[in-house]
């Protein structure tokens, strides 16, 4: 299949709109990452994302909406819970995506046979005009290959799903570049279930306390069942090695230097560069976590455009604010491994 480029104007996004509703596939910008989009109401599209990302098929799909109406509108769900619509009040449009009792308009391919539904109004200009034009709402995971970075371009859409999908439409670099927050408003307690743009200490600004799923920052054990089936798979990893060193700048800087061979790298801050002696890939700045959430997946993808680097050694992000979702992405990257240099 020839997958066609379009751009993010009027005519291109009725293109989209026009494949969208035939029950075709369009990569699409958004401000968290691209999304491989399908008709949300028709199962049979749906089933066409699992197959071109490779994505297991018990890990549902957010519903993507242009307007909060869409939920009542398309039945989407059988109940709109009063503290999602404080949320949405709050946060949409924006990267929140909010899973409540699912409607009986959702297939089961949209929710991987559970009882609930994920559901975000998206920030993105591009991203809503794509949903008008489609007359429906649209299910859209990131648009990558099954457990690679996300894409933050729709040059990394291409190189991951060119060939496969009917379109992409180039909207530029993400402004967030790591996936929405996830919250899951169907349990008892509002439960974190993935960090990301929208933070926790602002969540809990508006509703209370909430609680943090344990798979926000633990590998989960062995045949243990996780509430967001995406976090059970392995995930953002690029093929080399990948270790997080936890510590302060100098004992960084030296344990990489005294460390590393011919086959290592650095996924550092900008200010480490220079006192690395070897190649270095950026991970924003220090004290800034959303110049780390932005560059994260487009770095950890240019460390696979080398082959020859085999180890990546990359610093601890702080998990204050937009930091926890830059840390819930590198440690999975990394498979759990955390060195801590206060402790050798
Ligand atoms: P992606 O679209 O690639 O960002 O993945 C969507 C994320 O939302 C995955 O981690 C899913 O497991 C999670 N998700 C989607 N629907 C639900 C749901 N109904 N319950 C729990 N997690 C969900
Ligand atoms: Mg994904």
């Amino acid at each position: 299949m020839n997958t066609l480029l379009l751009r993010d104007n009027e005519n291109d996004i009725k293109k989209a709109g026009k494949i969208l509703a035939g029950g075709g596939l369009v990569g699409i910008p958004t401000e968290t990452v691209y999304g491989l989009a399908a008709n949300a109401l028709d199962g049979k599209a749906v089933s066409k994302i699992f197959a071109a990302k490779g994505r297991p098929m018990d890990n549902p799909l957010i519903v993507h909406i242009q307007s909060a109406n869409d939920i009542e509108r398309f039945n989407l769900a059988s109940e709109f819970p009063k503290k999602a619509k404080m949320l949405a009040e709050k946060f949409w449009s924006g990267p929140l995506t909010m899973i409540m009792p699912k409607g009986s308009a959702i297939p089961d391919e949209v929710s991987a046979g559970l009882d609930t539904v994920a559901i975000r109004l998206p920030e993105h200009e591009t991203a809503r005009a794509v949903i008008k034009a489609a007359g429906v709402p649209l299910a859209a995971p990131s648009a990558n290959l099954s457990g690679s970075p996300s894409p933050t371009t729709a040059q990394h859409v291409m190189n991951d799903l060119g060939g496969k999908i009917d379109a992409v439409i180039d909207g530029g670099e993400c402004r967030v570049g790591l996936e929405s927050t996830v919250i899951t408003l169907a349990a008892v307690k509002p439960r974190l279930l993935r960090p990301g743009g929208v933070t926790v200490e602002e969540i809990e600004s508006v509703i209370g306390e909430i609680d943090i799923d344990d798979a926000v920052l633990n590998k989960l054990a062995d045949g243990e069942k996780a509430a967001s089936p995406g976090m059970k798979y392995k995930h953002y990893a690029p093929k080399a090695k990948v270790i997080l060193l936890k510590g302060a700048d100098n004992a960084y800087i030296d344990f990489v230097n005294n460390n590393s061979g011919a086959h290592t790298a650095a996924l550092c801050y900008s200010s480490d560069a220079v006192r690395l002696n070897v190649p270095t890939f950026l991970l924003g700045s220090k004290d800034d976590c959303l110049s780390q959430a932005h560059m994260l997946f487009d770095s950890l993808r240019k460390i696979d455009e080398h082959p020859e680097i085999k180890l990546v050694y990359a610093r601890c992000p702080s998990t204050k604010g937009v930091g926890l979702a830059v840390y819930n992405r590198l440690i999975r990257a990394a498979g759990f491994e955390v060195i801590d240099l206060e402790k050798i």
